[in-house]
């Protein structure tokens, strides 16, 4: 079917058109569930795993992988318009959802955020109109691409071109002959040797585009990693300067626009010890540290990817309260590293901090690492966020 009989008009809740697309069955899906159902959508979930969270949670799950024929047949079949929670679907899936409906983000955007050798090839291409840059880096393709790195990346981070997140696929080398045991141990997969570089803190900027092509650009969040995983979000950003904050927003809105961008984009950026800035990866969807506009937004980042798809007017971005976001991961299920005993986190008691909001994602298994939840801290002031986020710390045996 040719791309203009595609209709690009609202979608509305609520007729007999009402289903979403989701590609992809995480805890960012079920999220998108939510808000999708409470505008009155319905959603069809694809994924290959059975009892995601997502699924549970929407009105349809068609068990079958990305890039399964049928499955895309009757996603396609049961949906107008599509959307996706992971970055790592398909490009072609994407695609071919594209022959009969509206998918946003489209393919050609999420298959740049899958590359970080794409992704770091349009931050540079941007840079004349952003005035920032990703670190430096080299690609490291065949082992010969080794001989060319530059000293001056050391001590550097190796990490896989593709199929990243929560730092996995990363390796931290200190000199040629570690980076060498590192890229060998990956058996060919392509590379990116990136510079070590000093940060002084993290931020990202969330920021969501229409089909219309208006956009809508969040507060600062400032992100604190464990690990390389997400550990707490605090949005007022304590340490960023109005500059670097205009700067940064500035940025993603170009960055979107650059590439008609339609949905929810999440830029990560780096400001160092001297306080310069610089952009590190970007997400093609919701972003953990945009969890905490659920309970502290006028709209949530998951409710602007329900309205972007269905080509529905963007909503307001404002903090009406300012906010901690704890990230709540499988190691609290268990009570000792050595006996690996399983027990019960004490929400009774979390749950009577007033500030605290509580989202578990209803994953079966607790595993050390995984993401099981969050709580988001909102309060009158942020240093009484922050207070009871200790405090939950304190209860959950989450050191701070
Ligand atoms: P996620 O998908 O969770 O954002 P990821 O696996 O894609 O993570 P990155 O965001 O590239 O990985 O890196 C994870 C963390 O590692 C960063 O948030 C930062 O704390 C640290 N890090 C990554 N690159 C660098 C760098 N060049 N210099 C210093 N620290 C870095
Ligand atoms: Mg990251």
């Amino acid at each position: 079917m040719s791309t203009s009989t595609i209709n690009t008009n609202p979608q509305f809740p609520n007729n007999k058109t009402s289903m979403l697309g989701m590609v992809g069955g995480g805890q960012l899906g079920r999220m998108f569930v939510h808000e999708a159902q409470a505008l009155g959508f319905k959603v069809m979930v694809l994924e290959p795993e059975a009892g995601s969270p997502a699924a549970h949670a929407a009105d349809g799950h068609i068990q079958a992988a990305y890039d399964d024929a049928s499955g895309l047949q009757q996603l396609a079949a049961a949906c107008t318009s599509f959307t996706t929670e992971f970055e790592n679907v398909p490009a072609a899936s994407l695609a071919k959802l594209a022959e009969t409906g509206f998918v946003a983000p489209s393919a050609a955007c999420v298959s740049i955020a899958q590359d970080r050798i794409e992704e770091k090839a349009f931050f540079t291409r941007c840079a004349p109109q952003t005035d920032i840059l990703p670190a430096p880096h080299a690609i490291l393709r065949t082992a010969d691409d080794l001989e060319k790195v530059s000293a001056d990346l050391f001590p550097g981070i190796l990490k896989t071109a593709r199929m990243g997140y929560d730092g996995k696929g990363q390796v931290r080398v200190k000199s040629m002959e570690e980076l060498r045991t590192a890229f060998d141990n990956l058996k060919g997969v392509v590379c990116v040797l990136e510079k070590m570089l000093p940060l002084a803190y993290e931020i990202s900027v969330l920021v969501a585009r229409g089909a219309d092509g208006q956009a809508v650009v969040y507060p600062i969040a400032e992100n604190v990693h464990r690990d390389g995983i997400l550990f707490t979000t605090t949005v007022p950003s304590p340490h960023v300067s109005e500059q670097a904050a205009l700067k940064t927003q500035n940025a993603a809105l170009k960055l979107i626009a650059d590439i008609d961008y339609v949905g929810v984009l999440c830029i990560e950026f780096f400001v160092l010890e001297d306080g310069s800035v610089v952009v590190n990866e970007m997400a093609p969807r919701p972003h953990n540290s945009g969890h905490y506009t659920i309970d502290a937004c006028v709209t949530s980042q998951f409710a602007q990817q329900v309205r972007a798809m269905a080509r529905l007017p963007l909503g307001d971005v404002r903090q009406h309260s300012p906010c901690v976001m704890l990230n709540i991961l499988g190691d609290i299920w268990f009570d000792d590293v050595e006996q690996n005993t399983e027990r019960q986190p004490a929400w009774d008691k979390v749950l009577a901090l007033p500030s605290a909001h509580l989202h578990l994602y209803g994953k079966s298994e607790a595993r050390r690492a995984r993401k099981m939840g969050h709580i988001t801290f909102i309060a009158p002031t942020l240093e009484q966020a922050q207070d009871e986020m200790r405090q939950a710390c304190a209860i959950l045996g989450i050191e701070v």
